[in-house]
């Protein structure tokens, strides 16, 4: 009887995996013919000062428009396209849209994410700076977001690619700094114009881990002051957030409190607009609790 309770246990863990394992293959595949078509789109999100959410640049982050499930976020086919090799894809067409946007006009910079797979791939950063000159688009507006893991996996070739898209104008930020291994000896050798402090200290700031956010963000402000570079704030949704980075020496921000990730480029105007209504919402917010 046991034996018996076993195997029913066992088909019903097959048939779930074996539905997994189709879900994901059917994703992959959908995936290889999103490649080919206008399913992949940016969005931007505003990256503003801290003091006066004066408009600095934005962020492009990719969505799929998934013809049966929607809008779908990174995190939903990223690990899918990265083993398979198509996220690099992704990305180009990604990058593609990202400086025709540019070659448009505007001000402010516009940032990219890079995969550490594509720091394997010695051409990355000719790739992409053909594809800015063939835009007819300004290199220094803009810039990479790259991850530690992506400059340690080999030293010499990230700091050779880096200073090639320096030299051209397009300067590297670091993403989600303080969740690596954070290889503070190296960091000097590369030449870095940012750090993106990771939205989770950002969450932090307020509530019961504020003392060790608070260490972890205190840390990273003395490094980048060592270095002589600045850094932005990722996910700060409140005005305690804010207020708290900027006591802390931090500053740039991104995050809800300026703006949602949208698919157009946001004005200034519209910025500062949007962050007064939000005040005056939550301060009502406030005044009925
Ligand atoms: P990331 O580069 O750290 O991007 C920031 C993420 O935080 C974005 O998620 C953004 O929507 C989200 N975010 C922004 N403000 C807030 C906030 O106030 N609160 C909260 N809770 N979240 C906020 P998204 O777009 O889902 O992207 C997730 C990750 O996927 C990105 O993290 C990045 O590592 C990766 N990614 C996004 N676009 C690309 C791309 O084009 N290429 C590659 N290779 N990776 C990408
Ligand atoms: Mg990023
Ligand atoms: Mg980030
Ligand atoms: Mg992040």
């Amino acid at each position: 009887r046991a034996k018996g309770a076993g195997r029913g246990r066992c088909a019903v863990f097959d048939e779930e995996m074996r539905e997994q394992a189709m879900r994901i293959l059917d994703l992959e595949a959908d995936l290889r013919r999103a490649i080919n078509g206008d399913a992949f789109i940016a969005y931007y999100q505003p990256i503003v000062r801290l003091d006066d959410h004066g408009l600095i640049g934005h962020e492009a982050l990719l969505r799929w428009r998934h013809e049966k499930r929607g809008l779908l976020l990174p995190r939903e086919f990223i690990g899918l396209g990265e083993d398979s090799g198509l996220i690099e894809e992704a990305d180009w067409i990604l990058y593609g849209r990202v400086v025709t946007e540019l070659a448009r006009g505007g001000d402010g910079y516009i940032s990219v994410n890079v995969s550490p797979r594509h720091f394997r791939s010695g051409d990355f950063a000719d790739r992409l700076l053909r594809m800015i000159d063939e835009a007819g688009a300004d290199p220094r507006r803009l810039r990479i977001e790259i991850t530690e893991v992506a400059l340690l996996d080999d030293v010499p070739r990230a700091l050779r690619m880096l200073r090639n898209l320096r030299n051209h104008g397009v300067l590297a930020q670091l993403d989600d700094f303080g969740t690596g291994f954070s290889a503070l000896s190296y960091l000097h050798r590369f030449p870095i114009e940012c750090l993106k402090i990771d939205q989770s200290f950002v969450a932090g700031l307020v509530g019961e881990s504020r003392p060790e956010s608070v260490a972890v963000v205190r840390a990273i402000q003395a490094l980048a002051g060592t270095l002589g570079i600045h850094t932005i704030g990722e996910g700060v949704e409140t005005e305690a957030q804010r207020t708290a980075l900027r006591e802390l020496g931090c500053t740039y921000g991104q995050g809800y409190l300026f703006g949602h990730p949208g698919e157009h480029i946001r004005s200034a105007a519209s910025i500062a607009e949007g962050y007064r209504s939000g005040l005056l919402e939550s301060d009502a917010v406030a005044a009925f609790a």
